[in-house]
């Protein structure tokens, strides 16, 4: 099948989406993150892989944690970095996307990371810049957070060891959530064999048993022995017309608590990605409790972001 995120070696030219990518490169970029990971246990912060190289950020919607990281990533390994203040843009003054796109390539982009509220608009960039100019997507839509899922990837699998035996269950608003349909992607590609889905009817999207999952609409039926619990916020800003009947009681039915989380494995790790609606989908004690890993997510966002960002330089290759 034609995967215009594999040229024609297989390798990774860019980052849209988990779906369709072979587990090989989503263990590729594990590794790869893995090692950077170890160099900066030893000291080592500081990489090569993209000195020369120009990164463009273009984040179209709000975010705290994915560009941070992402600059951070960037800036560690030695590229030049352009941030661009979108709401300073010429885009605020009706430049299409794709104009503003070329007249960055024309200053030399060798990448960009995009985060857009259109679902599909790091793909119109991916096929419109020059080849071998590389195409990340930062979150687009409700369709796809790749580095998000990666990212939890490796978390998972730090925390866990391999997928093969694991039991993940993700709760929350799945209808909205770009970062759920990302995961989900991942886990039954790496091998997970049980990904959960815990939601009300309103808050899932009508294909996703189709996605290889298993749907609960009880919480406490579907966290029964879970490995891997993954709260999700309520995507208010991507919902038109009422999916819920308010916030207190969606926190009633379907909120992350400590008693809730007794039913999953004593050793259940707790994951959110970001950002947290405490009182909502997951209570304060669960978030910063011993279980949460949800601070080590945010770090290890920063060797998988150097990682896919070095992977797709074609640094070491
Ligand atoms: N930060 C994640 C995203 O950009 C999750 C969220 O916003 O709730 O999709």
């Amino acid at each position: 099948m034609y995967n215009p995120q594999l040229n024609s070696h297989g390798e990774l030219a860019h980052l849209l989406t988990i779906e369709g990518l072979p587990a090989r490169v989503l263990r590729q970029i594990l590794d790869r993150a893995a090692e950077y990971v170890t160099a900066g246990e030893q000291g080592v912060k500081k990489h090569n892989d993209l000195a020369g190289k120009s990164v463009f950020n273009l984040f179209f919607e709000n975010s705290t944690r994915t560009r941070t990281t992402f600059e951070i990533a960037q800036k560690r390994l030695s590229a030049d970095v352009f941030s661009l203040n979108i709401s300073a843009s010429s885009t605020a003054k009706g430049e299409t996307l794709l104009d503003t796109i070329h007249n960055l390539e024309a200053m030399g982009a060798d990448m960009f990371v995009v985060r857009h509220s259109e679902s599909g608009a790091p793909f119109l960039i991916a096929r419109h810049v020059r080849p071998g100019v590389a195409v990340v997507n930062a979150g687009d839509g409700r369709h796809a957070h790749p580095t998000q899922a990666l990212l939890d990837m490796y978390t998972i699998r730090h925390y866990k060891g391999d997928f093969q035996n694991l039991t993940v269950a993700i709760v929350g608003d799945i209808l909205h959530s770009r970062v759920a349909r990302s995961q989900i992607h991942a886990l039954t590609t790496l091998g997970c064999p049980e990904v959960r889905v815990i939601a009300p009817k309103t808050l899932l999207p009508r294909d996703v048993e189709q996605m290889g999952v298993r749907v609960f609409h009880d919480l406490d039926e579907g966290l029964r022995g879970v490995d891997v619990v993954v709260a999700l916020r309520l995507q208010n800003e991507r919902m038109n017309g009422a999916l819920l009947p308010s916030a207190n009681e969606f926190n009633k039915y379907y909120g992350l608590n400590e008693a809730r989380l007794a039913l999953a494995k004593p050793d259940a790790i707790v994951m959110h990605p970001g950002p947290m609606n405490r009182g909502v989908e997951i209570d304060t004690p669960v978030a910063d409790g011993k279980q949460a890993v949800i601070l080590n997510q945010v770090t290890f966002g920063i060797a998988v972001r150097m990682a896919v960002t070095s992977i797709l330089s074609g640094a070491r290759a």
